[in-house]
């Protein structure tokens, strides 16, 4: 053929799903090429989601924590925030990440091409880099070329005070008053960042309560807590209007409890991402896209042209990092011939606010809304030691089991560390652990990880296998 460079397998897009294909399908003896139009590689993930917004959250933690404690005795006094170097801790651990990443491509001979590339038929792409054009043909491709941020076109988006996540991420000043549009993770997660870094925040919500997806029950406790620190929450609110004057940006809002209008400083929009399936030019491939913009794909990954592959965000709801990494282990797998298939029984969701909260498996809004029989254990943190040791009592844990048989069906949970407590319930349920099995495993004390073993004994008396 005439194209520049051919590979077994050329991965689009280098975020936890592209790379991890990548790294897969070179270590399982294909030679593989990446494509991404950013410099470094990693994606929304490693550069502009994840890792540095967890950076920032430790930096909230410790200064709620700090000012927390004068309560119990211990003052450290006013904190002295220096911006740029804040700034700069939080790109030094992305960068070492992105770097680490670029050395395991070397050591599997994976070539990363930068630039962006869209399909020219069904076994090549064009990818436009700074030394021109060139086709890439593949046998393989696995699409991974994820989602961006969603913007409403009637704000003033073009406004340098109209943030999204990538921009409140750099920290370039801490807003007076903050607005944040979306009360969804990534909303809730920035928030709590300038939260803690001074800003007075406001969270304006179209639903009735924040995170939607998550039981109420278990979203309440960060609710109740935020709202003691923040200026204000607004749930079934809209914001129909921002006019950007000159002392701030004036928000009109819309809805029965909406309140007048107001000027913020600056304005957070996190009303959700969109996939990037229209962008790549997928028709020239074959591939279907969908109105929204996603791939669709069976349990092995294939798109219906069925050596090219997709995963990621851009296949579908949940948009989360670990989602995307075991889809990109499949897909590779399968295309060099191995039986494989996504079927995980339940892909956890984090929002790693203070107070975290976790969940996996059926919620409780879901198993009622499906009629299925089943027996709660709630276990409050409140009664958790080691969770008053950290001057918290807002926790809770709650775990689900089949009335008939006991089997966990679904966990939430929220406190301090919630995101690294719901492994041992993703664990359980994998493994197909009934309340005893939890209930019987001897859990370290005092720990957060008790409550989930306190939760299960809580329900074992209304399972009816245990009767
Ligand atoms: P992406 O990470 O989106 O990567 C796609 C890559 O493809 C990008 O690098 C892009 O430049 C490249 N690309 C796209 N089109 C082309 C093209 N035509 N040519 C060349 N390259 C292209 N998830 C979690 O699980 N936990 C978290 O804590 C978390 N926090 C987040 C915080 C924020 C602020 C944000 C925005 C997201 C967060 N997420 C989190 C979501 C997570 O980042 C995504 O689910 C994940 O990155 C998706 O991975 P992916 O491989 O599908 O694609």
């Amino acid at each position: 053929t005439d194209a520049d460079m051919h590979a077994e397998v050329v991965v689009l897009g280098s975020g936890p799903g592209g790379y991890t294909a990548a790294f897969r399908a070179a270590d399982l003896g294909k030679q593989v090429i990446l494509i991404e139009r950013y410099q470094r590689i990693g994606g929304v993930c490693l550069n502009v989601g994840c890792i540095p917004s967890k950076a920032l959250l430790h930096t909230a933690q410790v200064l709620n924590e700090t000012k927390h404690m004068a309560q119990n005795g211990v003052s450290f006094g006013e904190p002295k925030i220096d911006l740029r170097k804040l700034a700069d801790w939080k790109d030094s651990v992305v960068g070492k990440l992105t770097g680490g990443l670029q050395g395991l491509a070397k050591q599997r001979k994976v070539t990363v091409v930068h630039g962006v590339g869209e399909f020219a038929g069904p076994n090549a792409l064009k990818v436009t880099t700074d030394d021109g054009v060139k086709t890439i043909s593949f046998d393989n491709c696995i699409i991974a070329a994820g989602s961006r941020v969603t913007k409403i076109p009637v704000f003033p988006n073009d406004d340098p005070r109209m943030m999204d996540s990538t921009d409140a991420l750099e920290l370039e000043d801490i807003p007076k008053r903050l607005l944040v549009i979306g009360g969804g993770i990534i909303g809730l997660e920035m928030a709590t960042v300038y939260n803690a870094l001074g800003s007075k925040i406001s969270v304006v919500e179209l639903q009735d309560s924040l995170i939607p997806g998550a039981d109420k029950d278990i979203v309440k406790p960060l609710f109740n807590r935020i709202k003691e620190q923040y200026e204000a929450i607004y749930l079934n609110t809209k914001v129909s209007k921002i006019e950007p004057l000159k002392s701030g940006l004036k928000v009109t809002f819309e809805g029965d409890n909406a309140p007048e209008p107001q000027t913020f400083d600056k304005i957070l929009v996190a009303v959700g991402r969109s996939p990037n399936g229209k962008l790549i030019n997928a028709e020239a491939a074959g591939v279907a896209v969908n109105d929204y913009g996603f791939i669709e794909v069976n349990k092995q990954m294939q798109t219906n042209v069925p050596h090219i592959y997709a995963i990621g965000d851009i296949v579908g709801q949940p948009m989360l990092a670990h989602k995307a990494t075991h889809e990109g282990k499949v897909a590779a797998e399968h295309i060099t011939g191995r039986k494989v298939a996504f079927d995980a029984m339940t892909i956890p969701s984090v929002a790693y606010t203070d107070p975290e909260v976790a969940w996996m498996g059926m919620s409780e809004d879901e198993a009622k809304k499906q009629g299925v029989d089943y027996v709660k254990g709630a276990f409050p943190w409140a009664a958790s030691g080691r969770s008053l040791s950290l001057d918290r009592d807002e926790g809770l844990t709650k775990a689900l089991f089949e009335k008939e048989t006991g089997k966990l069906i679904g966990a939430g949970i929220v406190g301090p560390n919630a995101g690294e407590l719901i492994a041992e319930a993703v664990l359980a349920l994998e493994m197909g652990a009934d309340a005893e099995d939890i209930g019987l495993s001897i859990h370290p004390h005092p720990t957060l990880s008790e409550t989930f073993a306190f939760a299960a004994e809580m329900a074992e008396g209304n399972i009816t296998d245990l009767m």
